[in-house]
């Protein structure tokens, strides 16, 4: 089925019903269907057809649904970007992708100037045609308002969504509208959405858990969806309370800017039936402190990984009563999961292996990239590069990335372990634990930290503090207070840059 396909059938069964809340647009599933008809019509008649990729350079607007779907519609691929990348950022996109047009929102449509002379493809904004961009307004009301539907198969391609790129530089993740719909209706399932159901989309519907899992998974059933264009916590308790919000979706870091924010207490959250977290980790103390400060027993884990659909394992909000910290037992709808060595036999309880899934969310390939591919899809099983292990009742409990795993001194130190401890710390409010270059040990242990205010003597309290917590070889030799650890578009960090920083302290040691 074609994903457009569940808005249209939404405008059919109930067509008066509220599909989006965009700030002071309130629009029912039959105006979104006919805009979108007509957007489709319009695009349609300036040439894209089936297989393009048209790069949607927008925030969480009704422009980006109507985009969004138009673009299926016509069984061309969308490549949702981040609305916070940079116009180099979006450069290699538009170059990798081979896109046919870009749709971008007026708000940041100049950032990408620096482009819009050097390709010759269709560049649309909303708003008002300008500078050599066609008005995505104009579309609309030039369009049809009769359904277009191109048959598409199950394995057709539907989406190339970019990973953050958090280890290296983004990988196109292409999708098939099966990985996309089994995914969405896992998560429909898993959360007990249904057409009461109002989604509160505040990350950026240019990722995969909250594009699939949650946008797509409210299609399915038919929800009312309320978009913010970005998120900041007066905004999710302002949100929540006025629409009465059922489900939400956040990354760790907005729950925990959220649950320390002296507002929290002055609204009425009690709409939420699942307050669902995910893509980063959040400790066990983190997890118990989101659940304390938002009065909550509601808390729901997702593990998973664009690559994924991003469909892992989930952690229920039932099961956060003994096992917090943890990513679940079980793998999601749709999904195995295994802990493997690296013959790819599954590890005993308490041994250390790497994730594997295997499921009809796993992306088909990685575009224009056989090599990487190869490297990530063996036998039938996707290898997340995600270190865990489970414990005697089969929970999972990721470790770390492969990536960032230190050697130090040839023992494997694992940066979220010490991280975990020293977050613990009253004067410490954020940090990341990195390898650096060291000329005997191969690499040093080294800590970021973001303090509150300036801590003296921080390498020695550091050590103090941990010191009979962890053993003598986890604990970082060096430390350094910076004033923000550097974090991409979805607020994860970016231990890379933080690597190149530390390397000049490591030569100095
Ligand atoms: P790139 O692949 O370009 O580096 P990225 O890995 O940041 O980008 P994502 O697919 O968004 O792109 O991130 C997936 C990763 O996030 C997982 O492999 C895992 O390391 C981490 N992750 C996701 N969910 C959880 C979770 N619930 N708990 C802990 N870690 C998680």
């Amino acid at each position: 089925m074609n994903i457009s396909e569940l808005l249209a059938r939404n405008a059919r069964k109930f067509p008066e019903k509220i599909a989006i809340i965009d700030g002071d647009a309130v629009l029912s599933y039959r105006q979104v269907d006919e805009t979108v008809n007509r957007l489709a019509s319009s695009l349609q008649r300036l040439g894209l057809k089936r297989g393009d990729k048209v790069v949607l350079y927008m925030p969480n607007t009704k422009e980006f649904v109507y985009a969004y779907f138009a673009v299926l519609r016509l069984g061309a691929i969308a490549v949702p970007v981040n609305a916070r990348l940079t116009a180099e950022e979006v450069r290699y996109i538009v170059e990798h992708s081979e896109a046919k047009a870009v749709i971008a929102h007026d708000w940041i449509y100049e950032a990408l100037a620096p482009l819009a002379g050097d390709f010759d493809l269709l560049w649309i904004k909303t708003g008002e045609a300008k500078d050599g961009w066609r008005s995505l307004a104009q579309l609309i009301h030039d369009g049809s308002a009769n359904s277009i539907a191109c048959p598409l198969q199950e394995d057709d391609e539907a989406t190339i969504l970019y990973t953050s790129g958090t280890t290296g530089r983004p990988k196109g993740v292409l999708f098939t509208y099966r990985n996309i719909l089994s995914v969405a209706v896992m998560m429909a399932l898993e959360t007990k959405m249904d057409k009461d159901s109002r989604l509160l989309h505040m990350m950026p519907l240019s990722h995969s858990a909250p594009l699939h899992l949650f946008f797509i998974g409210g299609m399915y059933v038919g929800a009312t969806h309320i978009l913010s264009p970005s998120f900041s916590p007066e905004a999710l308790f302002q949100l929540v309370e006025q629409h009465r919000i059922t489900h939400f979706f956040g990354a760790p870091v907005a729950y925990l800017l959220a649950a320390k924010h002296p507002l929290l207490h002055q609204h009425d959250l009690s709409s939420v039936q699942y307050w669902t977290y995910g893509g980063a980790p959040l400790s066990a103390e983190e997890v118990r402190l989101v659940a304390k400060q938002f009065r909550t027993d509601r808390l729901m884990c997702l593990y998973g990984l664009t690559e994924a659909g991003p469909n892992g394992t989930y952690l229920s909000p039932e099961e956060h009563a003994h096992k917090a910290g943890s990513v679940g037992k079980f793998a999601a709808l749709n999904c195995e999961v295994k802990i493997v060595d690296e013959q790819g036999r599954e590890v005993p309880a308490g041994e250390i292996g790497e994730i594997v899934l295997a499921g009809e969310g796993t992306m088909k390939r990685y575009y224009k990239d056989e090599e990487k591919t190869g490297e990530t899809l063996k036998n039938g099983w996707l290898y997340t590069g995600d270190l865990a292990r489970r414990d005697e009742d089969g929970y999972i409990w990721i470790v770390d990335r492969k990536k960032d795993m230190i050697i130090s001194g040839g023992v494997n130190v694992y940066p979220k372990e010490v991280e975990d401890v020293l977050r613990t710390h009253p004067d410490i409010i954020d940090v990341a634990v990195v390898g650096v270059p060291h000329p005997e040990w191969g690499e040093t242990v080294k800590a970021f930290i973001v303090g509150a205010k300036p801590i003296d003597s921080l390498a020695d309290r550091c050590k103090r503090f941990l010191s009979g917590k962890l053993a003598d070889y986890k604990i970082p030799r060096l430390y350094e207070q910076i004033d923000e650890l550097p974090r991409n578009a979805t607020g994860k960090i970016l231990k890379q840059v933080l690597r190149g920083m530390g390397d000049e302290a490591a030569a100095r040691s």
